[in-house]
């Protein structure tokens, strides 16, 4: 089977902001300040900015939301502020803060995205041979992550093959024959229903075409 297409780099974006129960596996609860949440997706944020607007004021310093949350929630807004309905909203970029979470130790995303997808599938539809050998240690400052992942992970991921069919399942380079042999009803599966949807669509159309 030729695999060599269809692969995209499963890889943590460094813009989007960080998952708090990855940053959870190494930190406290009470290491994971309030000022370090972003306000509008919950998550450690990445990039953070302060909103200062003087619309609430009351609220404190504390108001953090990553950059590229931001951003998109400025642009679907049209301009309202993620705090208060308002306009004119106003931020800047907080050093201190992204100092902090730069400085909190994290273990490898890969290891860490690997490691959740087998505890929620375990005992599921993928048996326990499909489980990764290849193991990252990684432990170390989230500022370094991405220098990590670019020179010195030993993870190679990759998406299933029949990803576009519905099969979510990340992979490592050298457990992907071993996912394809072992789950072959389940991706026949996936195809089929996969078809007749496509089919019952065409009927559709036929029908909408011919009344
Ligand atoms: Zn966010
Ligand atoms: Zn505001
Ligand atoms: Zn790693
Ligand atoms: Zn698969």
């Amino acid at each position: 089977m030729e695999l060599a297409e269809n692969k995209e780099e499963v890889a943590m974006s460094s813009n989007t902001c960080f998952e708090r129960n990855w940053i959870l596996t190494c930190n406290s609860l009470q290491q994971i300040k309030d000022e370090y949440v972003c306000v509008v997706c919950q998550q450690v944020a990445s990039n953070p900015h302060q909103l200062v607007c003087k619309e609430h004021e009351e609220f404190g310093d504390s108001l953090i939301v990553g950059e590229s949350c931001l951003k998109r929630y400025l642009q679907e807004s049209n301009g309202q502020c993620p705090i208060l309905q308002h306009t004119g909203c106003e931020y800047s970029h907080s050093e201190l803060v992204q100092k902090q979470i730069d400085d909190l130790t994290v273990r490898c995303p890969r290891q860490y995205q690997l490691d959740s997808q087998a505890v929620q599938e375990k005992g599921k539809i993928f048996p326990k041979k499909d489980e990764p050998m290849t193991r990252c240690s990684f432990k170390g400052r989230l500022q370094d992550v991405n220098d990590h992942l670019e020179n010195s992970c030993p993870l190679e991921l990759s998406s299933c093959w029949f990803k576009p069919f519905g099969c979510a399942m990340i992979l490592l380079k050298d457990s992907e024959q071993a996912h394809l042999l072992s789950q072959v009803q389940f991706h026949l599966d996936l195809v089929k229903t996969h078809v007749q949807t496509l089919e019952k669509k065409n009927q559709q159309f036929k029908v909408v075409i011919l009344t």
